[in-house]
């Protein structure tokens, strides 16, 4: 376990399908496996006990990213690298809670819609075609973009491995993380 590591948040956004969650993982054994503390929020497992009983609605959406927001304070201040994957479709609450957060790395997870609802991991985009779910982001509810992004990860042309070595090679930029001898 390595004595000295600064906390920092890693904020993953973007659309149902475009990769936050594999991503995230890869980072995060990565990130194990030279011995830092990592800590990981996903929106789907937070919804199921921090933010049980939110839906989709914008005020529940931003109550969602705000209350993931402060645990991730949390960790981060006790110098844990946090990793959140959320769609978090809204840009001023992300920017909220870039306010609050001393040290926030913003990942847009790009990739297109098509793109998404071809891979359609979850099997979500189906149900929302067939008219069993409303009010899903990219389809029937806004995804708006992030506009300065520290790293972008255009998951429709990269491999994973490059995906997420975009997202080390920030944190090693920033001071966060050594370099790593052992390149991916
Ligand atoms: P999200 O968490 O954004 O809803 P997931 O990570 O659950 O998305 O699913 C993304 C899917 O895209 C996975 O099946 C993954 O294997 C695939 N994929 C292809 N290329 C990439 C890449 N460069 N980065 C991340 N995922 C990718």
């Amino acid at each position: 376990m390595r004595q000295q590591q600064r906390g920092v948040t890693v904020w993953f956004t973007g659309l149902s399908g475009a990769g936050k969650t594999t991503i995230c993982q890869f980072v995060e054994k990565e990130l194990r496996i030279q011995g830092y503390r990592v800590e990981v929020l996903d929106g789907d497992a937070v919804r199921q006990n921090l933010c049980k009983g939110l839906g989709f609605s914008k005020e529940d959406r931003e109550e969602n990213i705000r209350r993931i927001g402060f645990v991730a304070h949390l960790l981060a201040r006790n110098n844990v690298i946090v990793l959140v994957s959320a769609i978090s479709p809204y840009r001023e609450i992300r920017e909220e809670v870039r306010k609050n957060i001393p040290c926030f790395i913003e990942v847009y997870v790009n990739a297109s819609l098509e793109v998404c609802e071809r891979r359609d991991v979850k099997g979500l985009y189906k149900k929302v075609r067939a008219g069993e779910i409303k009010h899903f982001t990219g389809i029937d509810d806004p995804y708006e973009i992030p506009l300065l992004p520290e790293v972008e990860c255009k998951t429709n042309q990269e491999s994973i491995v490059q995906s997420a070595s975009k997202v080390l090679k920030k944190l090693e930029e920033l001071g966060y993380i050594l370099p790593n001898v052992n390149e991916l």
